[in-house]
């Protein structure tokens, strides 16, 4: 393994670039701190290889998220985990020892039983991340196949040179850095990939007055209607005072994407009042354009190419939940660790 600091004078000349295409600034670039990335993340560190992870925004988690609106706190992606394999489940044990998750309520339809992060979803990504080479507010724009791997442009800041990459943005976003860099995908997986959708979704952050009415668990699915999913923080136990994350349908997320977020909030709002039974003090509304993959691609992970190593990963691979991206992470982990010996 070779490390190399790249000075900081701008535009590199095409020698000193070359030279440097020979010698890596990193084995494996990972683009994403979501659970996909953190995982192969600290997967491939556990096999003795090292990782330089990517992350556009300011925190990790990717869909894993947690907001704070003054005392209040709102986990406003992904609601729980739940765990369907034995690799994971002990991963959650594990972490449930170590006080980061803990089991929120038992399903009644398919008895798994629901987890989340301790005291809020982001204590889980904000762990992993504590032992692995994170860079945060690093947005890739293009990837370059170089001479012996791959040369990654940010939209700041120096290009990073990589022995192997391994992609883990919602695919729409991982192709376009691809049709960026001008990389080569074979056109039949390149057709699969473009026709990978995802559903989006408008999640609404609310401060109440009082508590909600809400039954204990904290959460409700209505049946009918604009929304999806209430919760209550509150009562699930993350949020000091009463604060509820509402998720619009896709169908609704999808119909007002473009609408003024405050009024659509408002008429979200509106709709959940009968169940609320309190008055709403603030609002936030943020928009999941890449909520959740609709169809499941049939691999685990994606080999775009074999030399120089090239990855994709993500729920989309390994199924449309937080184990799913944990499952693709892995699974990309286990082929690049054998790869990069
Ligand atoms: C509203 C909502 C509710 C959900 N509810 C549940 C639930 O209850 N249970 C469940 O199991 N799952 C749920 N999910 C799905 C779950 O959150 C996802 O399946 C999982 O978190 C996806 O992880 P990932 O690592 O594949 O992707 P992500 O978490 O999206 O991670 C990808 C990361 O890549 C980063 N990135 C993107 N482009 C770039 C770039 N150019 N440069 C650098 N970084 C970049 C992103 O910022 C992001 O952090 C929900 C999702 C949403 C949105």
């Amino acid at each position: 393994m070779c490390a190399i600091v790249l000075n900081a004078a701008g535009a590199l000349r095409p020698e000193k670039e070359r030279l440097l295409s020979e010698a890596f600034t990193t084995d494996l670039l990972i683009v994403g701190a979501g659970m996909a990335g953190l995982l192969a993340a600290a997967d491939l560190q556990e096999k003795g290889g090292n990782a330089l992870l990517v992350e556009k925004s300011r925190g990790v988690g990717g869909r894993l998220a947690t907001r704070r609106i003054g005392a209040a706190f709102f986990d406003h992606g992904a609601q729980f985990i739940t765990a369907r394999t034995p690799r994971w489940q002990a991963l959650l044990s594990c972490w449930q020892a170590q006080g980061i998750a803990t089991v929120w309520y038992r399903g009644d339809e398919d008895e798994h039983p629901r987890w989340r992060g301790l005291p809020t979803m982001t204590a889980i990504p904000k762990q992993l991340a504590q032992r692995l080479n994170v860079r945060l507010e690093t947005k890739l724009t293009c990837l370059q196949e170089a001479t012996t791997g791959w040369r990654a442009v940010f939209e700041q800041g120096e290009p990073v040179f990589a022995r192997a990459v391994l992609l883990t943005a919602p695919v729409p976003q991982s192709l376009a850095i691809l049709h960026a860099g001008q990389v080569h995908i074979e056109p039949s997986l390149h057709a699969q990939l473009e026709a990978i959708e995802y559903e989006p979704c408008l999640a609404v952050m609310a401060l109440l007055d009082r508590a909600s009415r809400l039954p204990v668990p904290g959460f409700l699915r209505p049946q009918h209607g604009n929304i999806a999913w209430l919760a209550d923080n509150h009562i699930k136990g993350i949020s000091p005072v009463p604060a509820i994350t509402l998720h619009a349908t896709p169908l609704f997320s999808r119909t007002h994407w473009e609408a003024d977020r405050q009024e659509t909030g408002k008429q979200l709002l509106e709709e959940a009042a009968p169940w609320l039974g309190a008055a709403v003090t603030e609002f936030q509304v943020h928009g999941w354009r890449y909520a959740r993959p609709l169809k499941e691609a049939t691999q685990p992970c994606i080999i775009l190419r074999e030399d120089p190593p090239l990855l994709l990963a993500g729920d989309a691979f390994g199924g449309a939940r937080v184990e799913g991206a944990a499952l693709s992470g892995w699974a990309a982990a286990e082929w690049l660790a054998g790869q990069l010996k």
